[in-house]
């Protein structure tokens, strides 16, 4: 691929103007990241644009080709479940990927300014911050704190699995990926707009902790061609210590 380099840098010169033209098509940014997911998947990571010639070159400007809207949890670290490196990715991360003003303002910085082609939102098994709005919801109990906010934040997504009579995490976890796409489309009308143009699309994607493989679980425009690219073959695993304790 045209953005790819080899480990160690950019070869040639070093202004992020002189670069390899940045991906501006939402389906080839998604490519990218699918690519980079086998990657990482199969134990055989390019670790691309992380050294300091590359660096240096990204210094002047960036042109990341995607935007992760992603959990905070410990082990969904995004350049590298994705095997990308400085420049490729515009992260903003949150306990349970719940959304607020400053989110937007961030992911509409990105499609807006930096002109980036594709928004993942970025979920995972066995969610911590899922598994307490479901506790909290089912005991009836408010956790203490700021805790409270990510927790009200999750309850919407709640209430629609129980309607859609799912109750088990991962597939609530489904579901509060997809509230979230739609509440980025539905809160920011920058965002929307973008994606109405084909500037821009929106894909939710759920992180498997055990095995490191990414699916889609929803995508705007519906049955666009960021979903015609193979997610990863994920084997099923026994549940294990990987999934407990999650953000
Ligand atoms: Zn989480």
């Amino acid at each position: 691929m045209s953005r790819s380099v080899m480990p160690g840098g950019q070869p040639g010169p070093q202004r992020a103007t002189d670069q390899a033209p940045a991906l501006t098509e939402p389906s080839r940014a998604y490519a990218e990241l699918a690519d980079g997911n086998r990657r990482f998947v199969s134990g055989a990571p390019r670790h691309p644009n992380q050294g300091a010639e590359h660096r240096a070159a990204v210094a002047d400007g960036q042109h990341p080709f995607a935007v992760i809207v992603g959990c905070s949890d410990s082990r969904l670290a995004a350049e590298i479940i994705f095997d990308r490196g400085l420049g490729d990715l515009f992260v903003v991360r949150t306990a349970g990927h719940i959304v607020g003003p400053e989110v937007l303002g961030s992911v509409e910085y990105a499609v807006t300014v930096l002109g980036t082609p594709l928004v993942v939102v970025l979920g995972h098994d066995s969610c911590g911050a899922v598994q307490a709005a479901r506790e909290a919801a089912a005991t009836g109990t408010a956790p203490v704190g700021h805790l409270r906010a990510v927790v009200d934040a999750v309850l919407p997504s709640l209430r629609r699995a129980t309607a859609e009579d799912v109750d088990d995490i991962d597939g609530i976890v489904d579901i509060h990926i997809a509230q979230t796409v739609e509440t980025l489309l539905g809160q920011s009308p920058v965002l929307a707009e973008a994606v109405e143009q084909g500037r821009c699309a929106v894909v939710g994607m759920s992180y498997r902790l055990a095995i490191g493989g990414v699916r889609p679980v929803t995508a705007v425009p519906v049955g666009a061609a960021t979903l015609d690219v193979p997610s990863v073959d994920v084997p099923s695993v026994p549940d294990g210590p990987a999934a407990t304790a999650a953000a």
